[in-house]
């Protein structure tokens, strides 16, 4: 049989029958205890617990086993491994490769949450992070030292969304030292837009809350390694004792079915919504990977297959105080929240000295406006329209 092409492959990914039982979903379910039939099963199972059998609850139930399935075929690795978040992924799939005296390099444009876990929790351990620009491409051999064990990406970068260049940075930390484990956050492109595996990255990381579930109402990580990863990671999530609830993990599995189909209308209607705002007179620039006024643009091209409904965009002055208030507070379709990708358009708003906080690298971007990302929904690209228009009318 033909490999077969995504949006097939994910409405066919984690069904087995041994998965369904007959039905079209897998079923949930939900046990903490496995209960072994005699001496001889119990040993078969320990023997491999690691393999997709039931051991115990924390270790996955059939469920789980689905999931995590159908996340190592769309991600192309070796194994999947489950969290209760997102950023839980992050966190545990970087212990799970450092020791004391570790040195690790992180994207100054990661999201957040990643930067502060480096910054309060590794540093307890005298574990070092240094902070690059995401634009460093193969100059990252600079940076690079005998200690180093990890190589953090994350493409586009938050809010800012500059692109690496991953194939640079890639071939340079190969050349320096192939023992490097080189981890990137996927969440962006869902594992649909983007294949890091493929591209020589050794654990893709998701926040499968995002685009995966799609309507916003769970939370769920998951990083997928390579072969040479996957045992090590594996075995570290376990003695962490990380684990997911069946219910999350099957409605996880539910939000892979319509992914590709939801992205396509995410993406068609923030190119619409983000070349409109680029000929708006009070819009300095668009952040949108797919559009050439994004940083890196060149390498979304080479190595991305699509865009969905997250950018941003910056004005040419600096709101004030109050015209911040009223721009963001009196939307009737844009909601104000963190997260995205679920089926509803949201905005967030930033000053040039919030982002300013969250870039620890020197050659860090310099915006002269307010700065606003927003998530493009579902609902009707006129209707969003409107409602950024009717925004732009209260600040001028
Ligand atoms: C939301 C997000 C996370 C964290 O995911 P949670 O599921 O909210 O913990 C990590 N990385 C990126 C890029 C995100 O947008």
């Amino acid at each position: 049989m033909t490999l077969k092409k995504q949006e097939t492959s994910l409405l066919l990914s984690g069904r087995a029958k041994k998965y369904s039982q007959g039905a079209v979903n897998p079923i949930i379910q939900r046990t903490s205890s496995v209960i072994f039939d005699s001496v001889a099963q119990k040993r078969e199972a320990t023997k491999k617990r690691a393999k997709g059998t039931l051991f115990y609850g924390r270790r996955g139930t059939t469920t789980h086993f689905a999931l995590q399935e159908a996340l190592t075929e769309l991600e192309q690795g070796a194994g999947c491994a489950l969290f209760p978040s997102g950023a839980a992924a992050i966190t545990q799939s970087i212990l799970a490769f450092v020791e004391q005296g570790s040195h690790i390099l992180v994207t100054g444009s990661a999201y957040d949450p990643t930067q502060n876990f480096c910054d309060q929790i590794l540093r307890k351990f005298s574990v070092t992070t240094t902070y690059f620009d995401p634009l460093i491409g193969k100059e990252i051999s600079q940076l690079l030292r005998p200690e180093t064990k990890i190589v953090f990406l994350e493409s586009p970068g938050s809010i800012t969304m500059e692109i690496h260049d991953l194939q640079g940075i890639v071939n340079s930390v190969r050349q320096y030292n192939p023992e490097i484990i080189i981890m990137i956050d996927n969440t962006w492109a869902a594992g649909l837009l983007l294949k890091p595996l493929t591209l020589g990255v050794d654990i893709s990381i998701q926040s499968a809350t995002k685009y995966i579930n799609g309507h916003s109402d769970g939370m769920l990580g998951f990083a997928v390694a390579n072969e040479r990863c996957w045992e090590q990671l594996r075995e570290n999530t376990y003695l962490l004792g990380q684990c997911v609830d069946p219910d999350t993990a099957y409605m996880t599995a539910r939000g892979l079915r319509t992914l590709p189909v939801r992205m396509k209308q995410h993406e068609q209607s923030a190119l619409e919504v983000a070349r409109w705002l680029k000929q708006h007179p009070l819009v300095d620039n668009v952040y949108h990977p797919a559009l050439a006024s994004c940083l890196g643009h060149e390498y979304f091209q080479r190595d991305f297959s699509g865009s969905n409904g997250l950018f941003s965009f910056s004005l040419k002055k600096i709101l004030t105080p109050e015209e911040f208030a009223h721009f963001l507070d009196n939307f009737s379709l844009f909601k104000m929240a963190f997260s995205w990708g679920g089926f509803e358009s949201l905005i967030l708003g930033y000053q040039p000295n919030d982002i300013k906080a969250m870039r620890q690298y020197e050659t860090q971007p310099t915006f002269t406006g307010t700065l606003f990302r927003i998530h493009i929904g579902l609902e009707n690209v006129d209707d969003l329209i409107e409602d950024l228009e009717q925004a732009f009318l209260r600040i001028s």
